[in-house]
């Protein structure tokens, strides 16, 4: 079994699990208790947060811990959003945010609720290479602009937005700037810093850490609504009951990623790129989506023509390899994946796409492997569909007209 998958999620390492487990055991107090084992509990939690903070170069204060990924993208946008309803007047009303086309649910589907309550969004194009223009977030700025959420990386396609140009451009206006950066933590050094960011959200379980905690960072000095109202932990910004076994593994798995992280670069990478010329030479048809070198070193997101994504999965599965097509979350939904359509790409080319996301698993010795199953599986899918021409080894494109009634 090869499991390629990670960007979906990754196993919890041994060394991280071991980290954890007395904090089920005998360890298990309440931070917020008076007596040794609450102590013992804030000292885990403060331990954790210096590590989550060290792994992105901010502050311990400035770490928030969450439920995850999905819940700091919520908390960032909604708690700007609110923040600014709240000040608003009738005659002073900012409520414009700026985004791009190809975010992760959690950020879309968090900018369409506040459509909802009167807010206006720009969603940026990111053209064929998966990547916004500069130029374009320029023009798109207003007086009413109050927020810029554009991701990091990208989830399905692994291409990486210019962050610290973002960064420049939201500073220049004085507009709090919020990133996504659950792909891009272990995989490419991530700077809060450097690159200018008020609000970034991370994720534990893509980086070998429990599933259920994440975190936000919050830059000093920037308000935003609380998210959840309660007995006042974390700094009372987010309150509820600390998940201390989950933060621990969360901070173990930041150390072990800010420790390893050249290391993993060289060995994805390396991966990553024989895959990308031995299925490009092999397979005919094939292309890759996205920009090919602006990518996350562990992502390579592969078309092709003729094919079935659902299919080609559930075949690679039977050999024994774990792969995705569009994204984890719109697995179960039919329609093609927004990122692809974003790129242009043809609603029925983008079915055939095929998302190889490489982690420390993983070794060079299971690349051919890997082709040659990918090769046997699509060439039998091929062979099985009308779009595709076995005599002649290339695409049907059909008539629009055939699709119309
Ligand atoms: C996985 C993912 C999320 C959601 O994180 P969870 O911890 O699973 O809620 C958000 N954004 C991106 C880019 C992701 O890949």
């Amino acid at each position: 079994m090869i499991y390629m998958d990670n960007s979906a999620t990754s196993p919890t390492l041994e060394e991280i699990f071991k980290e954890m487990q007395p904090y089920y055991e005998k360890k298990f107090g309440n931070a917020s208790t008076l007596y040794k084992m609450g102590l013992e509990a804030k000292k885990a939690i403060e331990k954790s947060r210096k590590q989550v903070a060290n792994l992105i170069n901010a502050e311990p204060q400035e770490i928030i811990f969450t439920s995850g990924g999905t819940e700091s993208d919520n908390w960032a946008i909604k708690g700007i959003a609110l923040k600014e309803l709240k000040k608003a007047t009738s005659e002073n009303k900012r409520n414009h945010i700026i985004t791009s086309q190809i975010e992760h649910p959690a950020v879309l589907e968090s900018c369409k609720f506040l459509e909802t309550l009167g807010f206006e969004i720009t969603y940026l194009p990111v053209y064929t290479n998966g990547i916004i223009k500069i130029e374009d977030l320029e023009k798109a700025i207003k007086k009413e602009t109050i927020l810029i959420t554009i991701m990091n990386s990208n989830n399905e396609i692994g291409t990486i937005q210019p962050t610290k140009e973002i960064g420049k451009i939201a500073n220049k206006y004085n507009i709090t700037f919020h990133s996504d950066a659950v792909q891009s933590i272990g995989k490419i050094p991530v700077d809060v810093k450097k690159d200018n960011i008020d609000l970034l959200s991370i994720s534990s379980h893509k980086i070998y850490g429990p599933k259920g905690i994440g975190a936000l960072f919050i830059k000093k000095g920037t308000k935003l609504e609380k998210f959840m109202h309660g007995g006042g932990q974390e700094n009372g910004k987010r309150s509820g009951t600390e998940n201390i076994p989950a933060i621990v593994g969360f901070g173990k798995a930041c150390e072990i990623a800010k420790r390893d992280l050249k290391q993993n670069m060289e060995h994805n990478q390396e991966i990553r790129d024989q895959l990308t010329k031995k299925i490009l030479t092999r397979i005919p048809e094939s292309f890759v989506n996205g920009d090919l070198v602006k990518r996350l070193p562990n992502n390579i997101h592969f078309r092709f023509s003729g094919i079935e994504g659902e299919a080609l999965i559930l075949r690679l599965e039977e050999k024994g390899l774990c792969a995705a097509t569009g994204s984890a979350c719109s697995s179960e939904k039919l329609e093609a994946s927004h990122v692809l359509t974003a790129l242009g790409i043809d609603p029925a080319l983008a079915h055939g796409s095929l998302r190889l996301s490489i982690g420390i698993e993983n070794s060079i010795d299971e690349v051919d492997e890997i082709v040659n199953d990918i090769d046997e599986v699509v060439k039998t899918l091929r062979n099985m569909s009308p779009l595709w021409d076995s005599i002649n080894n290339e695409y049907i494109e059909l008539d629009e007209s055939v699709f119309t009634e």
